[in-house]
């Protein structure tokens, strides 16, 4: 028998049902792993009593003969979805040990399809962030070479599940933070359409952008876990779009003849990384071979998307961490004369530098005066972003691009040039801004044997398409199978 960790989502939920494995085996195992990779970084906290706990509970309903998707299957969370059995902390010191009177919706919803939770995952402080390095707590180690950063500001997700230390993880992605570290981890994340998923319980950094998604080996798990997390939420979250819950993986299965790939020269050009375009061309030769064409677009204001973004999300960023103020949760300064000290001295203590940066310039870009030169413009400007891909699939089915224009760089590289981080996300920031769903998908690997990641966009609420163009590559190909060496 295969060890239990290198089994897939789907796979342990088969074997856990046939009643081959129990629950509290496969917790074990997972638990035990993670403390031995412990120094990888990927975990902020972990409970055996609470894990066991459910695993038993879920052995329970598997004896009862339930046959929920996920019965027994571990997953962990990234830190960001608030929980009541570990604390939650958005990987900041303003809410170090802090606990949630209630579970997040896409926990509870995981839950109730019988997930078991390992603990909870590092991030970058409240998700701001492409490296991981900006958690108040620790780094995260890129398991394929850790003197490499993960990515982020999902890091740790897409750490514990490259080092098989959790079958699939959750993520959140407000710019990036699912496909990019998914992308230098050499594993699959779906970010879905904008309200599919619901954001109760999401500690909030960008409202109009944020959105959760499962981090997992292969786009057949990445379905299974999809599934269970959405599904409309109205009277916790207004923007959770009211369509049923629905099968993601209902045509996993499906040809690819006469599939339509749109391929932007924007996306392709002078800033990405010779070693990236070539494993990307691999891809893109492999989806031709499975009957695809690859079409020419043009998505013109890819460029634009930076300076979009890095107004609007701080301009949201600004207004949501304004809660944080030492009276209603976490942090609150020891020392004091008045309320207004006190106020600045929570928040100076409580938050790190790029949270701080990120609230200044969004104070500024909504103040009077800049609003309408600052704020209001890029708001125009990402309608102009959505509808470019619009006219985009009028050619096209999917779009096919790279995820980030290098492989994971090192720790510390880029940790004192935000500007440098921020470019980084070219090629993301576009379909955050359009809410479209998108993902990365294991596309080979370039310099220094790092993983490249695959993005592929769809049209809003394809999900079921984008995942069944991602499932047949990976029928055909093997990058998503491979392992960092040393960790088997
Ligand atoms: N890297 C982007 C940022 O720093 C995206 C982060 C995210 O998606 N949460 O804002």
């Amino acid at each position: 028998m295969s060890d239990l960790h290198d089994l897939t989502v789907a796979q342990l939920a088969t074997k856990l049902r046939a009643r081959e494995v129990s629950a509290v085996e496969v917790a074990q195992h997972f638990l035990a792993r993670g403390a031995r990779h412990d120094a990888l970084g990927a975990y902020l906290a972990t409970n055996e009593e609470v894990t066991l706990a459910q695993a038993r509970a879920a052995d329970a309903r598997l004896a009862a003969g339930e046959t929920a998707p996920l019965l027994g299957v571990p997953i962990a969370h990234k830190d960001i979805f608030v929980t009541t059995d570990f604390p939650s902390t958005a990987g900041s010191r303003m809410l170090e040990g802090y606990r949630s009177p209630f579970d997040s919706t896409i926990v509870t919803r995981l839950k109730g399809a019988g997930a078991v939770t390992l603990g909870k995952l590092n991030c970058d402080e409240f998700a701001m962030g492409s490296s991981n390095e900006n958690s108040a707590f620790k780094p995260a180690l890129n398991p394929w070479d850790t003197t490499r950063i993960p990515g982020g500001s999902s890091g740790g997700s897409a750490v514990a599940v490259a080092a098989r230390l959790t079958p699939a993880a959750t993520g959140t992605d407000t710019g990036g933070s699912i496909r990019q570290p998914a992308s230098f981890c050499g594993i699959t994340g779906i970010k879905p359409t904008y309200g599919r998923a619901s954001r109760y319980g999401m500690i909030a950094f960008a409202s109009s952008l944020d959105q959760a998604g499962p981090m997992a080996r292969t786009a057949e798990d990445c379905a299974l876990l999809l599934s269970a997390m959405c599904g409309p939420d109205p009277d916790r979250d207004s923007t959770s779009l009211d369509l049923p819950a629905e099968d993601f993986s209902r045509c996993l299965n499906d040809s690819l003849a006469g599939l339509r790939i749109g391929v932007s020269k924007d996306f392709f050009g002078k800033g990405l990384a010779p070693n990236v375009r070539t494993a990307l061309d691999a891809a893109l030769a492999q989806y031709v071979k499975l009957g695809a064409r690859l079409i020419e677009i043009s998505l013109p204001r890819t460029e634009l998307s930076i300076p979009v973004y890095y107004i609007i999300a701080p301009a949201e960023a600004s207004s949501n961490l304004s809660r944080f103020d030492g009276v209603k949760f976490g942090h609150r300064a020891g020392k004091y004369a008045d309320l207004t000290e006190m106020y600045k001295k929570t928040r100076a203590e409580g938050f790190g530098d790029e949270v701080k940066r990120r609230i200044m310039i969004g104070t500024y870009v909504l103040s009077h005066g800049y609003y309408d030169a600052y704020y209001l413009q890029a708001q125009k400007i990402r309608r102009l972003i959505a509808d470019d891909f619009q006219q985009a699939f009028k050619q096209c089915d999917v779009i096919a691009g790279p995820v980030a224009p290098s492989v994971a760089w090192k720790l510390g590289e880029k940790s004192n040039d935000p500007l440098a981080n921020y470019l980084s996300d070219i090629y993301t920031l576009p379909a955050s801004l359009a809410g479209l769903p998108c993902m990365s998908v294991p596309a080979g690997f370039g310099t220094g044997g790092m993983p490249v990641g695959l993005q592929l966009i769809a049209n809003h609420l394809q999900e079921a398409r984008l995942l069944n163009v991602a499932h047949r590559l990976q029928q055909a190909t093997d990058w998503h199978q491979k392992t960092p060496e040393g960790l088997r």
